[in-house]
């Protein structure tokens, strides 16, 4: 139950691979740990990696439907459903709080893989709404960061607000048989080390980081936290599914306040 008073945790998922829908591993286990620890949810607001482009926009379709925007994967993937219904009065909502930009609605986009495929784990039950607030790629870490902030009220309302990527992601270099390179460990734990540190300066200028192009060779995965980051309020991270697979994703998953704060 959401008590009046509570607000709501934000997390950044790290999301990998849309197998880890149907695969029962240790990160889908992990993202399932998350959503027990977490107060139920009135809504959720996901701002995921796969949908990034130019100028914001939020998903107000009724019943949003599924987005299959991955290639050469089972067919039983392409079949799978997630029908949680939209919430078009919190889209709303998320116009008026958001300030620093336009926001603009989107009445006929579903909900990307980024977003369902974590979801179908974290809130099998499809019971909750869900909304999708779009990435503008156009903007600096610190106007993402400044949307966060302005979102972070809706933490006090039930909502929770997700943010769905990877801090280490370069599908490029995928080993599914490699150790995890030296560079994406530098730099997963520059981002660690960072985040527990508050050193939002140094995040926000993350790409003159020695392995930020290797670890990132577009920002699409990466740019969600700040978003996270600014509707965190500055709480303290506690992370989980810390891993780094296929050599070149990292997994690692970070909660920001909520119950156990
Ligand atoms: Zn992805």
């Amino acid at each position: 139950m959401v008590g009046k008073n509570l607000k709501m945790p934000v997390v950044f998922i790290g999301h990998g691979s849309p197998m880890n829908a149907i695969e029962d591993n240790e990160f889908a286990k992990g993202w399932q740990g998350i959503a027990a620890k977490t107060p139920r949810p009135k809504a959720i607001l996901c701002i995921s990696a796969h949908w990034y482009g130019e100028g914001t926009f939020v998903t107000s379709a009724i019943t949003p439907g599924l987005i299959y925007d991955f290639y050469g994967f089972p067919e039983e993937l392409y079949g799978k459903q997630y029908p949680a219904k939209g919430a078009p009065a919190l889209a709303l909502r998320v116009k008026e709080a958001v300030k620093s930009v336009k926001v603009r609605l989107d009445e006929i986009r579903g909900l990307d893989h980024g977003t369902w495929v974590v979801l179908y784990r974290m809130y099998p039950e499809a019971d909750i709404p869900v909304i999708q607030l779009s990435i503008d790629g156009n903007l600096s870490p610190k106007e993402q960061f400044k949307i966060g902030q302005e979102l972070s009220v809706l933490r006090d309302e039930g909502v929770l607000i997700l943010g769905s990527g990877n801090i280490v992601h370069n599908l490029s270099l995928v080993d599914y048989d490699a150790n995890p390179y030296d560079w994406a460990k530098e730099f997963d734990g520059f981002v660690s080390k960072s985040l527990e540190q508050k050193d939002t300066k140094a995040l926000f200028e993350w790409k003159q980081n020695k392995n930020g192009k290797l670890a990132n060779p577009f920002e699409d995965h990466f740019v969600p936290l700040f978003y996270v980051l600014g509707a965190s309020g500055g709480e303290t991270p506690r992370f989980s599914v810390e891993n780094i697979f296929a050599g070149s994703l990292s997994m690692r998953c970070a909660v920001f306040g909520g119950l156990d704060g």
